[in-house]
C-alpha cells in the first residue's frame, strides 16, 4: 500500500473526527495528486461513488508465501513469543485453511510432533517443550491439532491427562484460573469449554457455576468484561459469549444489550471495530467483535424476525477496512495502517473477512464477497474459529471415544454437540 494512504489513515486515526474526514473530503480538489488514495482508502459505505471503479483484491500469493515461510522460519521479533509456539501453529494453519491452502503432510506432521513436544506430563499444553501447562496454548494446540485433522494429530491430545489439567485450574465459584497458580479471566472459560467440547470430555460437574460466573463479566455497556466489575471488551466479550453457546445458556445474557454494545464499536468511518468504547479501529476486532454476530443471531433468531440473509453489522465496510487498511503489500496483516504485519493479525483479519463474508444461520448459507470472487475465503465456524468441516470431523472422532472416568467426570453434556453445528 502506498505511503500517502498510511499518512492519510494515520491523520484519520490521530484526529479521531468525522468532521476532519469531511474536511478532506472537501478539499479533495486541492488534494488532487493523491485524492486516488485517499477516496479509495475510505470505505465505500461512506461514499460509495469514489470508490466505483476500485476493486480491492485480497492478496492471496503474497499471504501465503508469507504463511508458509512462518510454518519454518520465524525472525528474531517472534523471540518474545517462545511461550505462544502453539498459538503460532494455530494463527498460520488457521489462516492457510481460509485461504484454502492445503497443508503438506510432512508438514503437518512436523507440527504434530512439535506440539506433541508441548503436551505437559500433567495434562494440557504449554506455551513451548519444557514449560508449565496453560489454557490458552492449550486451546490453541487443540485447534490446530483439529485443522490438521489426521488420527496422527487427534491421537497426541491425551483426553484423560487434560481432564486432570482442566480439574486443576477449576476454582470454586467455577471461574478458572489460566495456569495452576495464575490469573482468573473469562478467556480461560472459553478455552476450557472449546477444548472439553471439541474433545468430548465436557461434563457437567466441570463446569459447574461456570455459567453464573460468567453471567456476572457482563456489565452496564451490554458487553463483558474479563471479571466481574470491569470494562466491557471485545476479546472478553467473545469468550464469555462463546463460552455460553457451547454450555447452552447463552440465551440467559442481556442479548439486547450485547447486540448494540457490539454493533456500536463498528467504526461509522474506517469500516473495522474498536475493542472498547473509545479505542481505536483494530484488524484483529473484525472476528473478536464481528465473530460475535452469528452468535447472537443464532440466539435471537428463534425470538424475532431476523433478516435470513445477513448478519447485523456493515458486511461490505469491514471487508473493505480488511482489504484496503490491512493488507502488508508483501504478505501478512495488521492492525491499522503503518504497524507491522504479524501472525496472530493475520489470522484473526482472515477470520474476520470471513465471518463477513459467510452468513449462516439454519439452513441458510448466504455469500457477500466484496469485490471479486478471488477475494473468497473459506467460512469458519463462529464458536471455535476453525472451518466448520474440521469441527464435525473432530467431534466425529472424539465422540467415538467414551468421556474419561473418574471421582469428577460424569456424563457427557448434551449441549456441546449443539454448540458444534454452526447450523443449528
Ligand atoms: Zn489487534
Amino acid at each position: 500500500m502506498h505511503f500517502s494512504i498510511y499518512f492519510t489513515l494515520n491523520l484519520f486515526f490521530y484526529c479521531a473526527s468525522f468532521d476532519y474526514a469531511e474536511l478532506l473530503l472537501n478539499y479533495g480538489n486541492c488534494l488532487y495528486d493523491v485524492s486516488t488514495d485517499i477516496f479509495c482508502c475510505v470505505p465505500a459505505a461512506n461514499n460509495p461513488s469514489l470508490c466505483l471503479h476500485f476493486r480491492p483484491a485480497l492478496l492471496r500469493e503474497q499471504h501465503y508465501q508469507y504463511l508458509k515461510k512462518g510454518l519454518r522460519h520465524l525472525s528474531d521479533a517472534y523471540e518474545c513469543l517462545d511461550a505462544s509456539r502453539p498459538w503460532l501453529c494455530f494463527w498460520i494453519l488457521h489462516s492457510l485453511e481460509l485461504l484454502e491452502e492445503p497443508i503438506p503432510t510432512t508438514v503437518a506432521s512436523d507440527v504434530c510432533q512439535f506440539l506433541s513436544r508441548c503436551q505437559s506430563p500433567t495434562g494440557g499444553f504449554a506455551g513451548g517443550p519444557g514449560q508449565h501447562a496453560h489454557l490458552a496454548p492449550t486451546y490453541a494446540a487443540v485447534n490446530a491439532l483439529c485443522i490438521i485433522g489426521s488420527e496422527e494429530a487427534y491421537n497426541i491430545i491425551d483426553r484423560e491427562k487434560l481432564l486432570d489439567f482442566l480439574w486443576s485450574v477449576k476454582q470454586p465459584d467455577g471461574s478458572f484460573v489460566m495456569h495452576v497458580g495464575g490469573e482468573v479471566d473469562v478467556r480461560s472459560a472459553y478455552c476450557a469449554a472449546s477444548v472439553a467440547s471439541l474433545t468430548n470430555i465436557l461434563t457437567p460437574r466441570l463446569f459447574e457455576d461456570t455459567i453464573s460466573w460468567i453471567l456476572r463479566c457482563q456489565n452496564w455497556e451490554g458487553g463483558l468484561s474479563g471479571v466481574p466489575g470491569l470494562e466491557a471488551h471485545g476479546g472478553y466479550t467473545f469468550c464469555g459469549t462463546a463460552a455460553l453457546v457451547i454450555l447452552g445458556k447463552e440465551h440467559m445474557l442481556d442479548l439486547k444489550a450485547l447486540l448494540r454494545w457490539v454493533v456500536s464499536r463498528q467504526m461509522r468511518f474506517e469500516g473495522g471495530f474498536q475493542g472498547r468504547c473509545n479505542k481505536l479501529v483494530d484488524g484483529c476486532y473484525s472476528f473478536w467483535q464481528a465473530g460475535l454476530l452469528p452468535l447472537l443471531h443464532r440466539a435471537l433468531f428463534k425470538e424475532g424476525a431476523l433478516s435470513r440473509q445477513r448478519w447485523m453489522f456493515e458486511q461490505q465496510a469491514l471487508q473493505e477496512y480488511i482489504l484496503l487498511c490491512c493488507q502488508n503489500p508483501t504478505g501478512g496483516l495488521l492492525d491499522k495502517p503503518g504497524k507491522s504485519r504479524d501472525f496472530y493479525h493475520t489470522c484473526y483479519c482472515l477470520s474476520g473477512l470471513s465471518v463477513a463474508q459467510h452468513f449462516w444461520n439454519l439452513d441458510l448459507h448466504h455469500e457477500r464477497v466484496l469485490s471479486r470472487e478471488e477475494n473468497r475465503l473459506a467460512p469458519t465456524h463462529p464458536v471455535y474459529n476453525i472451518c466448520p468441516e474440521k469441527v464435525a470431523q473432530a467431534l466425529q472422532h472424539f465422540h467415538r471415544l467414551p468421556v474419561p472416568s473418574g471421582d469428577r467426570a460424569s456424563d457427557p453434556h448434551p449441549a456441546a454437540a449443539a454448540a458444534a453445528d454452526p447450523q443449528s
